[in-house]
């Protein structure tokens, strides 16, 4: 498979000590790993879709396209929006653009599949039998630069979008940063905080995110699941009490009457609490 041959050259400053990227002239840095999470899950078939695209419909794609080298981004954002094939200067296509963007994306979602630690198994065994990540070779130059904020940083000036991309993939990779599987839609995000489940991104058409619309379900089911716990725990001391302290108008209940009950009453509370069995079953069977 041949690599597209594009240009479009970029500086690229990232932290030596801190994970921080930042494309050229971007005046806050990003943080490392969300550039390239957001560009494998960008809307291109929305991009695709619009008869007139304009440099604006790339911008928030990735930061590549706002910082580019301003000589080339003309070209590319011309050659990106043009449906005409016939360009003297070898850039980039959307096509390509969306084949690069299912390569990465297949990638990470490989690497970070189960567990939220890096594969690094298997992304050595992704790297022996790729038919491109191994065929990448993007640095042109490096050197160590003090960063926006005087902070020390390494700066890469690299000559392509896909360089670019793939600059960040391997620092992500060597620093070993972690990424979580939303529990929600199911796509990478990098947590902020090493128990977040839910990814900020928005989800609803009312504008909620993953975290909103995954807390607030985890919030009703552990209400849900305390209710119940609640009900068992009522019916459990009644019973109890009618075994130990026997009175004239209750029923009396042995022993063995009693932990036959307790099992059963056990089995059916975890049944109710996944969902198998109906709440207001499981509650009118503990009032018998
Ligand atoms: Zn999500």
């Amino acid at each position: 498979m041949a690599l597209p041959a594009t240009q479009g050259y970029i500086h690229i400053y990232i932290g030596t000590f801190d994970q921080t990227i930042r494309f050229g002239d971007q005046p806050e840095p990003s943080v490392l790993g969300e550039p390239l999470i957001d560009f494998i899950y960008a809307d291109l078939s929305l991009i695709r879709g619009r008869a007139h695209l304009t440099a604006e419909s790339f911008l928030p794609v990735h930061p590549y396209f706002s910082y580019c080298d301003k000589r080339w981004q003309e070209t590319l954002i011309n050659a990106l929006t043009s449906n005409d094939d016939s360009h003297t200067v070898d850039t980039l296509s959307i096509d390509q653009l969306a084949d690069i963007q299912d390569r990465y994306r297949d990638l990470l979602s490989s690497l970070y599949n189960a567990s939220n630690m890096l594969d690094e198994k298997q992304f050595a065994s992704q790297l022996a039998t790729s038919e491109w990540i191994g065929k990448m070779n993007c640095f042109n130059n490096v050197r160590l630069v003090p960063g926006s904020q005087g902070e020390a940083c390494i700066d890469y000036f690299v000559s392509d979008f896909e360089s670019a991309l793939f600059l960040e993939l391997t620092e992500v990779l060597r620093r070993r940063i972690r990424l979580k599987a939303c529990k929600n839609c199911g796509r990478l995000f990098l947590p902020r905080r090493s128990n977040m489940d839910y990814c900020p991104r928005i989800y609803t058409k009312d504008g909620k995110s993953c975290a909103d619309v995954g807390y607030s379900q985890t919030f009703a089911k552990n209400v849900k699941n305390d209710d119940l716990l609640q009900a068992y725990t009522r019916a459990y001391k009644a019973h109890y009490a009618r075994m130990t302290k026997p009175r004239k108008k209750a029923a009396n209940m042995t022993r063995e009457a009693f932990e036959a009950w307790q099992h059963e009453a056990r089995s059916r509370l975890d049944e109710a609490r996944a969902g198998r069995l109906d709440a207001d079953e499981f509650k009118n069977w503990l009032k018998l």
